[in-house]
């Protein structure tokens, strides 16, 4: 009886639901309004074929009518039909017009454009009377127009300041004047950059503009709707438009020539030969084969360049991308090879042409595990120096070593002597198909691209940039990815005996894997069902983990991120709310306690936060290493999860460092608003706000916040630390190579924590530039050294001048050169007693200001170093820029592994360079006796390092002053 009512309500829901899944959306579809919107053919940005639309206009109205919940159709028609249509109202949008002055004021345009056109001017690709830009040898030609298109009159009015003859032809459409062109019925054609001719010249771009929406003043509720759908997918999906514009319109090549103009065509002509500079040491990308010529991929591009613009290349030997640069001459006008940095964008010294490709770097290892980075050996073959570099800044407490070769390299994490080594993805290609190196993994997500380019010395001609740049333009990415792609397989590994052998042994397995196949088709026949039934929870397995964080077992990031954007999307402003759970100075725990010790930390902080979920329909991640992001429905009160109880909770994590929590809170208000700018909205809030307890919980926008003084609060701090004196210095001494005495010393910052001991300024040095507290710092500092040179003197002991560190910030005090002269006075030291050390990479920067400061420190009696140099970037044409006294060298950095000539090479040219300029040369770092002769044979006059002494506290510096002066 039961199972027969069970089988009846079985039936009775099956009936229902069918019935609300076929009529509920028939309902609602037909509650909506069907919206016209009218377009024009001519545009190219809409399709009709086969009944069917498409295109870029299509496409970017589907994704309005996702926000706008429109239905609508296309209805084509012409300008004039349109604009009809839009004040009869038959018509509610009309999609695509530019020209906004003879419309009136009866309509209204969207915010936004929503395509933007150029029109264009094409000659048959065989013809050599003109090219770009050439407009006055237009004179006399026969140009043809599509009838009744605006592009005819446009043309008069490009060239009305040199007025320009020519006899218009109109066709009826863009294929039949395409044609007539190409048959030598006309002498030029002009179309909009969306139909372009690209199999013909393009001699001119001639305007243009904007294409907006437009719709009846009547009816500007469709315009509203409109411009606040265009207006969430600028903010849900910025790269929206862009993607679309490429999908379209990017992957046809605008002309059949690059866009050479008559001078750049008689300079290629006059010019045929250029040398470049290729580094000879780096297959697959560039080196010489047994013939002694150069070869590989970059060698193959330069001749694609040189098909195309006429241009010849000479390949000349480059010693060492450190130097590269440097060698860069009237006779090497141009490298190619190096990839640049974002550094290199902002430095205003260098010129580069455009980017030929982008080539991903990959991370190689002996284990497939993920590497941790604050404790890993990572092994650098000489050649990457980019790679070097990227990793230095990014991970400080990684162990880096530099090696000759790339072989070198790979045999080192090969034997696990090193975690792991980085090389891009040509150079793995090449490589791996060794049978050895087969066996190493790699993994794809360490993620540094860099592009490649021509680097040019500053004495080329921008005409010789202008042309590459043209002539790179015009090969485009898609023909040199093809290119690529198909060189690729050339460079293969050749292979050896023991490779062969290698290939028969993996045969063999081959064979057994065949057996075991065989065995394991058996088995499946057998155990089918219960296999089927595995592979199941193994795929929720996988899911589960995208979704998971690994570490804390909240969500993943991009998992909170996704569903973020989709409750907000649905939901009304102020629904929910974003809490930030800040773990202030998470450095000083990972510094004293080690990373091991903070991840427990992460963990149980993890814990507790997903102990408070369950009931409540919320969500969390860890959002950075320091923060968790819990989002909330409203009707959950942020105060009583992680008020109080929480902070009290965390608390009981047994360490003798008291951990210290903040919460933020933001209710969102700003549904439209990109993630990121919410998220930053709860994390403003989770900081330090005063001394009470109740200030490590607060509410974005509520009153206390706004008068919250965040940086009179981390000052007072910093107040304290120097009040307490838990900053001193110590002194390293620099020693005249000459005579062994010492003739100087540096100052370096030294921050000890009672009990705990002292943090590496390298940590802290970041953090209180970040905050631009370093220059209280500095300015301490060189108190405290006039100070001690009073006492000196004082005391009636011989002094030396002492050098103080000074960082970026330190340059945006407008006074700083007053300030320091007024602290110098106030001890009675002379200037020529302190000394300024500014590293390299602040020059980088081409604010003008600081050279302007550097130059009144000058004039002030004060001699300047520029330290570091190398480590960066550094341009010889900085170095011509930069008024300074001495140039410092970090050796250390440069003899990584071992003394060979490589290393000795770069500082000889250093040495060479310095003298030249008339810099004298400072090394630091010194550390063997070896470097310290050879310094000196190179001409170096000034050392520092631990092969001297390191760096002392103020009573041992005093006793060895006074011994070795
Ligand atoms: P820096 O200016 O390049 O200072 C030289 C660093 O190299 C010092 O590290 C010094 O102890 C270390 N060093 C010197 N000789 C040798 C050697 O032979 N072998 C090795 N392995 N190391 C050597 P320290 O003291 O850790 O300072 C690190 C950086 O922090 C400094 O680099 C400097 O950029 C910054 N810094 C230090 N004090 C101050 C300061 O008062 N103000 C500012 N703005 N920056 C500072
Ligand atoms: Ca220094
Ligand atoms: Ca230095």
């Amino acid at each position: 009886m039961r199972r027969r009512i069970s089988a009846l309500l079985l039936t009775l829901i099956m009936i229902l639901s069918f019935v609300g899944v076929t009529f509920i959306p028939y309902v609602s579809s037909c509650a909506d309004d069907t919206i016209i919107i009218a377009y024009n053919e001519d545009t190219n940005f809409i399709h009709y074929e086969n009944g069917i639309f498409s295109g870029y206009g299509v496409e970017f109205l589907d994704e309005i009518a996702i926000y706008s919940k429109w239905h609508y159709k296309l209805l084509p028609c012409s300008n004039a039909e349109a604009l009809k249509g839009l004040e009869a109202g038959s018509i509610s949008l009309y999609f695509g017009v530019s020209d906004m002055n003879s419309l009136g004021n009866n309509y209204v345009i969207s915010n936004d454009s929503i395509i933007n056109i150029q029109f264009l001017l094409y000659t048959n690709p065989s013809d050599t009377r003109v090219w770009y830009d050439d407009i006055s040898e237009l004179n006399g030609f026969t140009i043809g127009f599509k009838s009744d298109s605006a592009l005819r009159d446009k043309l008069s009015e490009y060239s009305e300041h040199e007025p320009l003859d020519f006899n218009a032809k109109s066709y009826t459409s863009y294929a039949i004047l395409h044609q007539a062109l190409l048959d030598g019925e006309i002498d030029a054609a002009a179309c909009s950059s969306l139909n372009a001719f690209s199999d013909c010249k393009l001699v001119a771009s001639y305007g243009g503009g904007p294409y907006y929406a437009l719709t009846s003043k009547a009816h500007s509720e469709i315009m509203s709707a409109f411009n606040a759908a265009y207006a969430s997918i600028k903010s849900r999906t910025p790269g929206f438009m862009n993607d679309l514009y490429t999908k379209y319109y990017d992957s046809k090549p605008i002309s059949a020539l690059p866009l050479y103009t008559r001078q750049e065509m008689l300079y290629i002509k006059s010019h045929a030969q250029f040398n470049v500079g290729l580094f000879p040491d780096n297959a697959p990308l560039s080196y010489i084969d047994s013939d002694n010529n150069f070869a590989g991929i970059f060698p193959h591009l330069l001749r694609r360049i040189s098909q195309i613009s006429g241009i010849n290349f000479t390949p000349v030997e480059l010693d060492n991308s450190l130097l590269a640069r440097a060698q860069l001459s009237v006779d090497i006008p141009l490298a190619f090879g190096i990839g640049l940095s974002s550094k290199d964008i902002i430095d205003g010294s260098i010129n580069f042409t455009l980017p030929l490709c982008n080539i991903n770097n990959i991370l190689v290892t002996s284990h497939n595990k993920s590497i941790d980075f604050s404790d890993a050996t990572a092994i650098i073959p000489r050649s990457q120096y980019n790679i070097y570099h990227y990793l230095a800044i990014h991970y400080p407490n990684l162990r880096i070593n530099y090696c000759e070769t790339i072989t070198e390299a790979l045999d080192s994490v090969y034997h696990g002597d090193s975690d792991f080594t980085v090389v891009n993805e040509y150079v793995l290609d090449y490589y791996t198909k060794s049978a050895k190196y087969n066996r190493l993994f790699t993994d794809w997500d360490f993620d540094y691209d860099e592009q490649y380019v021509f680097i040019a010395s500053p004495s080329t001609d921008s005409m010789l940039i202008s042309v590459l740049d043209k002539t790179i333009t015009h090969l485009n990415r898609t023909t040199i990815d093809s290119d690529l792609r198909e060189i690729r397989e050339k460079y293969q590994y050749q292979r050896t005996f023991f490779d062969i052998l290698h290939t028969y042994s993996s045969q063999i397995i081959m064979f057994i894997c065949l057996l075991s196949f065989i065995f394991l088709l058996l088995f499946l026949a057998i155990k089918d069902r219960a296999l089927y039934k595995s592979a199941e929870i193994k795929a929720a397995g996988y899911k589960e983990k995208a979704e998971i964080d690994y570490l804390t077992g909240l969500s993943s990031y991009s998992y909170f991120g996704e569903q973020l954007g989709k409750l907000l999307r649905l939901s009304r402003p102020g629904s929910y709310s974003l809490t930030a759970i800040h773990i202030a100075k998470h450095h000083l725990i990972t510094t004293i306690y080690g990373y091991k010790k903070y991840d427990d930390i992460v963990k149980y902080i993890a814990d507790i936060i997903r102990n408070k979920m369950p009931e409540l329909f919320g969500i969390a991640t860890m959002y950075d290493s320091s923060t968790f992001m819990v989002m909330l429905p409203s009707a959950s009160n942020p105060k009583d999860l992680f008020g109080e109880n929480f902070l009290n909770e965390v608390a009981k994590y047994p360490i003798e460092h008291p951990i210290d929590i903040y919460v933020g809170v933001y209710n969102i208000t700003d549904t439209e608003s990109p993630a990121h700018v919410l998220y930053e909205k709860a994390i403003s809030v989770a900081s330090p706000s005063g001394g009470n307890n109740e200030s490590h919980y607060m509410v974005y926008g509520s009153e206390r916040d706004i008068t919250l003084n965040h940086e009179r609060i981390i000052l007072d701090n910093i107040d304290r630390a120097l009040r307490k004196e838990e900053f001193s210095f110590n002194i390293q001494p620099k020693i005249n190579l000459d005579s062994g005495k010492i003739i100087g010393g540096e100052a370096l910052i030294r921050w000890s924590i009672p009990d705990k001991g002292s943090i590496s300024p390298d940590l802290f040095i970041p953090i209180l530039e970040k905050y631009g507290f370093i220059t209280r710092l500095d300015l301490y500092l060189l108190n405290s050294v006039c100070r001690l040179l009073r006492s000196y003197l004082d005391k009636g002991l011989p002094i030396v001048p002492i050098s103080i560190n000074l960082s970026e910030c330190d340059f945006h005090m407008t006074l700083l050169a007053e300030e320091i002269v007024k602290i110098c006075a106030s001890y009675g030291i002379e200037h020529r007693f302190i000394e300024f050390e500014i590293s390299e990479g602040v020059y980088n920067e081409h604010n003008k200001f600081i050279y302007a400061a550097v130059n009144n420190l000058r004039k002030e009696g004060f001699k300047v170093t520029m330290d570091d140099f190398g480590c960066e970037f550094s341009t010889v044409n900085m170095l011509k820029v930069a008024e300074i006294d001495d140039l410092k060298i970090d050796v250390r950095f440069i003899y990584k592994s071992d003394i060979n000539n490589r290393a000795d090479a770069i500082i000889r040219k250093i040495a060479e360079l310095t003298s030249e300029l008339g810099f004298n040369l400072v090394a630091e770092g010194v550390e063997t006796r070896e470097q310290a002769e050879f310094l000196k044979e190179v001409g170096c006059k000034v050392a520092q390092g631990f092969y001297y002494s390191m760096p002392l506290k103020l009573e041992d510096f005093e006793t060895y002053m006074k011994t070795n002066i």
